[in-house]
């Protein structure tokens, strides 16, 4: 699972990532950049 890391400026693999489900009730998948450490989130369809 790839990310766009604010603090790199670019895409990097999602450590630790876990699927997370927001207050809105949208879905995300959470985790650390492997690089800077800076947390991510992304976005993901329901049921993907
Ligand atoms: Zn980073």
């Amino acid at each position: 699972m790839e990310a766009y890391c604010v603090k790199c400026k670019t895409k990097r693999p999602m450590r630790n990532a876990e699927r997370v489900v927001l207050k809105n009730g949208r879905h995300a998948m959470k985790g650390t950049c492997p690089v800077c450490g800076t947390k991510m989130t992304r976005f993901v369809k329901k049921g993907s």
